[in-house]
């Protein structure tokens, strides 16, 4: 298959506002995450890059029985909390990609089988984060389900590195401890820095689960992020299955929050 010719960058622009372009990308390496989750690293053609901002996507599609398959990867770190150790991220020649695997999923199972030296069809970058929203001073709120982590990365991360002293939170829902993507990099970043906290909500948790359950609803919304005049500057953001990014949006507009205050990151 040959890269795609049509268009010099991976910057939308004119001609790739007529459709997105591809081009054909190699997979680096693949590490398992936990038991459904696979840390991908993959590069790009020889000769070009692409510097991708603070919480956008890209798409990856492929033919899965005579049907061509799109589906959207938001770009992530390969740790959290530490300096990127790949100097090849910071060049746009590599980038990584955390994508839980469905057994029955359209386009996972094939990207389950991918090892290093496969090619993928990946786009030029999409998403309507403005990353100067990270400039405010009030609190960072995230609120992520399951893969909905991801975005939060390169939040986080951003924020170590502006050395911040806002408060950051993340609520994180799953279904169960296993589930939980980067706990021990997350719990450590919270022992290191005051200024961030993590707090687990399980759906299916063991018997020994002792912290909050069930899903996103408004006390535990309350107790998180409570909102009072004085916090204009605050932001909200949310990530996971749409029903769950609107119902966190819904509810944070329900205890006084205005539009300037949230960012849902939806397809
Ligand atoms: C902007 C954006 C960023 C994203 N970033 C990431 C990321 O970083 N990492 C990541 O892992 N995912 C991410 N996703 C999700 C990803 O795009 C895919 O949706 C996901 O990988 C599933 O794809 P699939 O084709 O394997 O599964 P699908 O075929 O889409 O199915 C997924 C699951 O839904 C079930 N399902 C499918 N159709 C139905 C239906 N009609 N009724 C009930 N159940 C159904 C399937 O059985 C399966 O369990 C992102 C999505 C968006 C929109």
């Amino acid at each position: 298959m040959l890269p795609c010719g049509i268009c010099c960058s991976y910057k939308p622009c004119n001609c790739c506002s007529l459709g997105l372009v591809y081009r054909c990308c190699h997979v680096e390496s693949v590490v398992p995450i936990n038991h459904d989750t696979k840390l991908l690293c993959v590069s790009l053609p020889p000769g070009t890059c692409m510097c991708v901002p603070v919480g956008y996507h890209v798409h990856i599609r492929h033919e899965v029985e005579g049907v061509m398959v799109d589906r959207s990867y938001t770009l992530v770190h390969p740790s959290l909390g530490s300096p990127d150790t790949d100097h090849r991220l910071s060049q746009g020649k590599v980038f990584y990609l955390m994508i839980k695997i469905y057994k029955n999923g359209a386009l996972t199972p094939w990207i389950d089988s991918l090892k290093p030296g496969d090619t993928i069809e990946v786009s030029q970058y999409d998403g309507n984060f403005n990353e100067s929203r990270l400039a405010g001073q009030g609190d960072l709120i995230m609120y992520a389900a399951g893969t909905g982590f991801t975005p939060m990365v390169g939040l986080i991360n951003h924020c170590i590195s502006q050395n911040t002293d806002r408060k950051v939170k993340l609520m994180f829902f799953n279904k169960t401890e296993d589930d939980i993507l980067w706990r021990e990099h997350l719990d450590s970043i919270s022992v290191k820095h005051e200024w961030f906290t993590v707090q687990y909500v399980l759906s299916e948790p063991g018997s020994n689960w002792k912290g909050p359950q069930g899903r996103i609803r408004p006390d535990l919304m309350e107790s998180f992020s409570p909102h009072s005049d004085g916090k204009t500057d605050d932001l909200i953001c949310a990530c996971g299955p749409t029903p769950f990014t609107k119902t966190v949006i819904q509810l944070a507009k329900d205890i006084g929050y205005g539009d300037d205050n949230l960012h849902a990151f939806l397809g």
